[in-house]
């Protein structure tokens, strides 16, 4: 063995609490370190000759590399849609890397079993039946590929032809229809090699509203005469956070020949709040679904899970073929399942944060996020120079300039916000006017906190000049 590896090897129990003392550091002022960094990086170095052992590494890293990280674990990153990670995941993730078990399949351990007891606790958080299977993956993006990848077979199982051994070609043109899709979905089209074009966008609800409206999709499937299609149908769109009508969309079934898949990334967690479950009801009537984790369920990146009715086609899908690992039998194995053969057991987060705070735990995290979400918008809508776009429905607050709200303003605006160091937003554009968002999900987020979002908002918008060029 190399004797700086074995070195290490010596002195493992130290080094782990080495970096245990750094991450308890760095953890311990998140809330008050510069959410976001403005600072370019180190320059890229060369690859070490001679390493420097872990904990030379940490004191490299420490130095180059951890100041230019930004805060977005604590609880005034409210760009994208962006969780943190609670203490009981944390552990969790720290315990996945310590075991390094392959997900993929047993193989001589239990952590698959842990995987399958993980994914029913998540069917039961959202309220699904057992009529759903699931598997982890990396994120929202793979969850919704892996889905429509389901659907595309089922469109092969209508049309008498598998894509699996015949390719999508196989299908002639596929048609996949959805109101406010996420641009997961047309990348997740591209890779399936259905063609990001197959996507038809339905017409919505009118005015603010990013939900599809509900007899144009009918219409839309109608003028299809009996061909099947593939219905994306969006629970949570990361603008407003509107939510399709799910039941009224499942009802459509019973006249037209679709596939639904929902992509509920995030809004799933509607499920959790009783002031928002109604906003979800019917979830469970979808053949496929994608629940993001890394999200609102406070887990490390990377994790989401899929949830499908037809196992028996994803199998299809996935299976992979080869003489040593034999036909998936009973209960398939996850390579069987996912994109990724071997695979990251990255359900053991997920499960330290149900075990440790349960439904009730994580119930809290969502009404906290939903009512801090309410609180901004109030604030917002009070703030001179600002406006409300949408009504906070959940979790995001939809934000733009009461006058001239050019990209350009709304950019500046963001960028001055992120400068101050106070919080993090990130820029978007609703029916054509540029905006801003402002989404919770992380864990840690307080009222304190939400006030000084509001504050470094207001001052944002006062020092704004008048206009882009001035
Ligand atoms: C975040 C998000 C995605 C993509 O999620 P990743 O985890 O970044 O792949 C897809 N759909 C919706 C609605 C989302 O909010």
């Amino acid at each position: 063995m190399h004797p700086t590896l074995a070195g290490d090897l010596d002195r493992l129990p130290e080094l782990l609490q080495s970096v245990r003392d750094f991450a308890a550091r760095e953890l311990s002022d998140i809330g008050e370190r510069p959410v976001a960094t403005a600072a370019p990086a180190p320059p890229a170095g060369p690859l070490p000759a001679a390493g420097v052992g872990a904990s030379g590494a940490l004191e490299r890293f420490a130095e180059r590399w951890g100041p230019g990280f930004s805060g977005s674990a604590g609880p005034r990153y409210l760009g994208f849609v962006t969780g943190g990670a609670t203490p009981a995941a944390l552990a969790g993730d720290w315990l996945t890397g310590a075991y390094d078990q392959n997900g993929s399949s047993g193989g001589g351990s239990t952590s698959d079993a842990l995987e399958r007891e993980t994914v029913g606790w998540l069917r039961e958080l959202f309220g699904l039946t057992e009529a759903h299977a699931g598997a982890f993956v990396s994120g929202a993006t793979m969850s919704n590929t892996v889905g429509l990848a389901v659907a595309r077979e089922w469109l092969g199982e209508r049309l008498g032809v598998s894509v699996a051994r015949s390719g999508a070609a196989a299908l002639g043109p596929v048609h996949v229809l959805s109101g406010s899709p996420h641009s997961s979905i047309t990348k997740a089209l591209s890779v399936l090699g259905v063609g990001r074009d197959a996507l038809r966008t339905v017409p919505l609800l009118g005015g603010e509203r990013e939900a599809v409206d509900v007899d144009r999709l009918a219409e839309a499937l109608e003028a299809l005469d009996g061909r099947p299609a593939i219905v994306v149908a969006n629970a949570g769109t990361v603008n407003t956070v509107d939510f399709d009508d799910l039941r009224a969309i499942a009802a459509l079934k019973e006249r037209y020949d679709f596939w639904l898949h929902v992509d509920a990334a995030f809004g799933a967690f509607a499920a959790l709040s009783p002031d928002h479950a109604g906003l979800v009801d019917g979830l469970d009537a979808a053949d496929s679904i994608c629940v993001d984790l890394h999200k609102w369920l406070n887990v490390p990146y990377d994790a989401a899970v899929q949830f499908t009715r037809r196992q028996d086609l994803q199998v299809r899908v996935f299976h992979n073929e080869s003489p040593y690992l034999g036909l998936p039998t009973g209960t398939p194995d996850f390579l069987h399942l996912t994109p990724e053969n071997s695979r990251r057991l990255r359900a053991l987060a997920a499960w330290f944060s149900l075990t440790a705070y349960g439904r009730e735990g994580h119930a809290e995290i969502v009404a906290r996020c939903a009512a801090l979400a309410r609180r901004l918008g109030e604030g917002v809508a009070a703030v001179p120079g600002l406006r409300l776009l949408a009504p906070v429905r959940l979790n995001v607050v939809c934000l733009t300039l009461a006058e001239d709200p050019t990209a350009e303003r709304l950019a500046a605006l963001a960028r001055a916000v992120a400068g101050s160091g106070e919080a993090f937003l990130t820029p978007t554009v609703l029916h054509g006017t540029p905006a801003l968002r402002a989404a919770f999900s992380n864990w840690r987020t307080t009222e304190a906190d939400t006030d000084r979002v509001r504050d470094a908002l207001a001052r944002a918008v006062r020092d704004l000049p008048a206009r882009a060029d001035a």
